[in-house]
């Protein structure tokens, strides 16, 4: 069976090799030394500061949103997984949506000016497939009318924009490393800021609003990342250069062979080093994208409909009418990608959805 992703596990002695410290230790949560190498190491595999290592990449948003949304009006995307818009309502703020760019599939910082009313608090966009949003349009935006900026880059992984990581934009980022996601420490994740205050904030707010052990800043949560993720990221860690090599292959095959005639794939921002997070492409219509589903299921291949429906139409969000990301997720299909995919694999996908374009 080939499903649209794999998660990556190292060698099992070099996960029980990390655990075993912790074993030896005693220590097995509360930022002991494992999390903390391991954010130390991320800092510089990433050319970041100020990161927080959470248990999951959901908490920070919440945090963020706690943090920065003060129950306002959320300018958001309706093209995202649905983490993104839960996390406003869950925080009793409103989300606005604004519709996505057609071929960049991030939210169209043209029609974001339009959204804004005097109830908003924030724009929380996502970096959807890793591709950065039109950050310097969002970033005059947010200081014309005294916004703040959040980056949902659950996808965003190892990505820079104008040589510098994609985390480091915004006034908040987020990142997800459960494991589906490119690094992954099984669950976990990751959140970023730039301002010394806020990191502040961010780091009181995921212990607990801890001041010592006695006393307390303000109000809290636990979001922290456990000794058992963390032994988990610092051994799949030594791989990132290898996994990458190999989604590339994968990447370059299919832009090399699927029938582009008839399928819309992603467009990349300039200025962007990508990271192969994942293979939208996108259909004529949903008729197309249902036979494709259909027949790459009857080879047992299970690519995804991310993302699938889009968020503007979910119940709870009671959003407007979004007439391009409605369109883009009704017709968008993620193909398998990892590493260990192999050509024959390929070869079968590629052909059965050329096969049905013709
Ligand atoms: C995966 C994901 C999340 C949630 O991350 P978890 O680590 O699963 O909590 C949030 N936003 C987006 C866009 C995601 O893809």
């Amino acid at each position: 069976m080939i499903n649209v992703t794999k998660t990556f596990l190292p060698p099992i002695e070099e996960y029980t090799k990390q655990i075993q410290r912790a074993w030896d230790q005693k220590w097995i949560t509360n930022r002991g030394p494992l999390a903390i190498e391991l954010e130390t190491k991320l800092k510089e595999y990433l050319n970041t500061s100020n990161i927080i290592s959470t248990t999951n990449g959901t908490i920070p948003l919440q945090i963020a949103l706690k943090l920065l949304g003060k129950k306002g009006e959320i300018i958001t995307t309706p093209f995202s997984y649905v983490a993104t818009t839960a996390a406003i309502v869950w925080e009793n703020c409103t989300p606005v949506f604004v519709d996505i760019h057609p071929e960049y599939l991030t939210i169209d910082e043209t029609k974001i000016e339009a959204a804004i009313t005097n109830k908003t608090t924030a724009i929380l966009a996502t970096h959807v497939f890793g591709n950065p949003c039109a950050i310097e349009a969002i970033e005059a935006i947010a200081k014309k009318h005294n916004l703040k900026v959040i980056y949902d880059a659950a996808h965003a992984f190892g990505v820079t924009y104008n040589g510098q990581s994609l985390f480091s934009y915004g006034d908040i980022s987020t990142c997800s490393f459960h494991a589906t996601k490119l690094f992954h420490t099984g669950e976990g994740g990751a959140m970023f800021a730039n301002d010394a205050n806020l990191y502040h904030e961010m780091f009181y707010s995921h212990n607990f609003g801890h001041n010592g052990p006695l006393a307390f800043y303000g109000v809290g949560i636990n979001a922290k990342m456990s000794e058992l993720q963390a032994a988990m990221g610092l051994s799949v860690f030594p791989y990132m250069g290898a996994i990458l090599t190999e989604r590339k292959k994968v990447t370059d095959y299919y832009n090399q062979n699927l029938n582009f005639l008839k399928l819309q794939s992603l467009k990349i921002r300039a200025k962007t080093r990508w990271n192969y997070s994942y293979y939208p492409v996108i259909f004529e219509d949903e008729k197309v994208l249902l036979q494709v589903q259909q027949n790459l299921n009857e080879n047992q291949i299970f690519p995804r409909r991310y993302f699938y429906p889009s968020l503007n139409t979910i119940e709870y969000a009671k959003g407007d009418v979004m007439p391009i990301s409605e369109s883009v997720a009704s017709r968008v299909l993620c193909l398998p990608l990892y590493v260990g995919l192999e050509e024959s694999n390929l070869e079968s996908i590629v052909s059965i959805i050329n096969t049905i374009l013709k």
